[in-house]
């Protein structure tokens, strides 16, 4: 059972340290993050599981881990200079900034039978038709049209309904494609007519397109010639390593590269805890396929990609797939899908799955002139430029999706027969911060040399991630270890020590299992193999 709301999970995170806000003893810098001692243990886990399921695990795959700051080149060439940018508004009044095209997706267009789809798919779907009527003169290039539509529009999670009269669009149409940021562009005018949800004013800006990529100088003389970016995706670190790859690893197609790093967003809008920040990690893979192969490809990994996320334990139910609409699909992809978690505000993207083509090498060619084509091993004269499918995780929106889905509320029994609340992180135990929890049942100091002495034997003897907690009451100690989910408390009381009226307890502790609150009496002897 995810948590309802999520302030419930961000004040988890900062009472357990999961997850702190950055810089806070200076007030804080919005919308930053740190991940405490536990937060990145389950980072670590995450990007542990992931890379040997996809990397390790499969025998077609090898990785990299390029650097942040790039020649400036690498993003003329991948579109990012020119198309890396959102358009944004501000408030006159309030100075509230917003993502125009964001606001218009949230849109939702209300269809008589009760349907809603898409302020795009509604605006497409009117278009297309006038397109296709017969012109006098063949249409050809771009062309003006004049489109009257009429929508009513419903905003999302929202009853407010917003009636438009009539908008007359007259609009430059490319007709090989229509673009969607043009388009988006155009309706702005009318999203200017809307009020701001902060204030309720209507006094916008004109759209301006902000590019999200961060810049910054390289060097000591400040001044032209040395600006460069952050990365704003990890991607494009492996597309310039390609030559590299082939050269050293000689790998066979298809192959992939997976790598795991922190990319730039300078985010108009960033919020919802570490869903939208502007520094965050991705988990990307580029799978490089013979061309002609990327439809099966691409299936493939979606079925994979889904399987992972229900295999560490997130909900069938609280997954979905949205298909990108063809206008929708940004200038390097013929195919995009994103898996969708529903996030306590909503559904929202948690991993994009794209069929980029030749779109990367190509570019790459064009601007370094370097030759990239990959050579047949068993014909040489087989020379040409593989397709790309793209699978691109975000790491943080991962990690915030598992602590989501892992937090429970349960009444639980307690010793006296009643009932109490208990909250709880239901973890995947791949993915628990703390393995076992080592809990002296008192503070006497024999027990707790005797408690010692089997936290040191399992930290020698396993891999696991071990807690030693005499603080407190033990009915606190497990409570904070239900709350950090820690799968396995083990108590060490009188009884080991043989100190008790039973039989046979000497040497002998007590397992407590986090979910079924079951207790097992297991020797001490055995303990490493039974834990492992
Ligand atoms: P969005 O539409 O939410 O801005 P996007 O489509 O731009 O995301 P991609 O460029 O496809 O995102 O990036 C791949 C993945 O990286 C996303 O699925 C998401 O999980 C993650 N990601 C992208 N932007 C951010 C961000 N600002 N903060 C955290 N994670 C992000």
């Amino acid at each position: 059972m995810p948590a309802s709301s999520l302030d419930q999970l961000v004040s988890l995170c900062k009472r357990r340290g999961f997850i702190f806000p950055g810089s806070e003893i200076y007030g804080g810098l919005a919308n930053t993050w740190d991940y405490g001692p536990l937060g990145v243990e389950l980072k670590n886990r995450v990007k542990r599981e992931w890379w040997k399921t996809f990397v390790h695990k499969r025998g077609d795959m090898v990785g990299v881990d390029a650097a942040i700051l790039m020649n400036p080149k690498v993003w003329e060439a991948s579109g990012h200079v020119t198309s890396f940018s959102d358009p944004l508004i501000e408030c006159k009044e309030c100075h509230y900034r917003t993502r125009a095209d964001k606001m218009m997706e949230e849109w939702v267009y209300f269809k008589e039978d009760g349907n809603y789809e898409s302020f795009f798919t509604r605006l497409i779907r009117g278009i297309q038709p006038l397109l296709k009527v017969p012109q006098k003169a063949p249409l050809k290039g771009k062309q003006k049209i004049t489109i009257p539509l009429k929508l009513s529009f419903k905003l999302k999670d929202d009853d407010r309904e917003i009636k438009t009269d009539s908008l007359n669009i007259t609009y430059d149409f490319d007709l090989n494609a229509i673009d969607k940021r043009a388009l988006i562009h155009h309706f702005f005018q009318e999203i200017l007519r809307f009020n701001c949800p902060n204030c309720g004013k209507t006094n916008w800006t004109e759209p301006k397109q902000f590019n999200l990529m961060f810049r910054t100088q390289q060097g000591v003389i400040e001044g032209e010639g040395n600006d460069i970016y952050l990365r704003p995706e990890t991607a494009q670190g492996i597309f310039v390593n390609f030559r590299n790859i082939l050269d050293t690893m000689r790998p066979r197609l298809p192959f992939g590269v997976a790598q795991i790093g922190k990319a730039f967003r300078n985010e108009i809008t960033p919020g919802n805890f570490t869903f939208r920040t502007r520094e965050f990690e991705q988990m990307e893979i580029e799978y490089f396929v013979e061309p002609g192969k990327e439809k099966e490809i691409f299936e493939e990994w979606k079925e994979l990609v889904w399987n992972w996320y229900l295999s560490l334990g997130i909900e069938k139910k609280n997954l979905r797939i949205r298909e990108h609409d063809k206008e929708e699909l940004s200038h390097y992809s013929s195919r995009t899908i994103d898996i969708e978690y529903q996030f306590p505000w909503g559904w929202g993207e948690l991993f994009g799955l794209a069929n980029r083509g030749d779109f990367d090498l190509k570019q790459h060619e064009k601007f370094s002139g370097e030759d990239l084509t990959y050579t047949d091993p068993d014909d040489a004269t087989k020379k040409f430029l593989p397709h790309v499918v793209e699978p691109s995780f975000g790491c943080d929106r991962t990690v915030l999706t598992f602590l989501l889905e892992a937090y429970t509320e349960e009444d639980a029994p307690t010793a006296s027969g009643g009932s109490e609340k208990r909250v709880v992180m239901k973890f995947d135990p791949r993915l628990a911060p703390v393995d076992v929890a080592i809990l002296p049942l008192s503070k006497k100091e024999h027990l707790i040399a005797k408690a010692q002495e089997l936290y040191k034997k399992i930290i020698q003897e396993t891999d696991l991630v071990v807690d030693f907690d005499v603080t407190g009451s033990i009915g606190k100690r497990y409570r904070r270890q239900d709350e950090i989910g820690t799968p396995r408390c083990i108590t060490v009381d009188f009884g080991t020590l043989g100190e008790d009226d039973k039989q046979g307890t000497r040497d002998t502790v007590t397992i407590r299992d986090r979910d079924t609150l079951k207790q097992e009496r297991v020797a001490i002897g055995g303990i490493t193999e039974k834990l492992q």
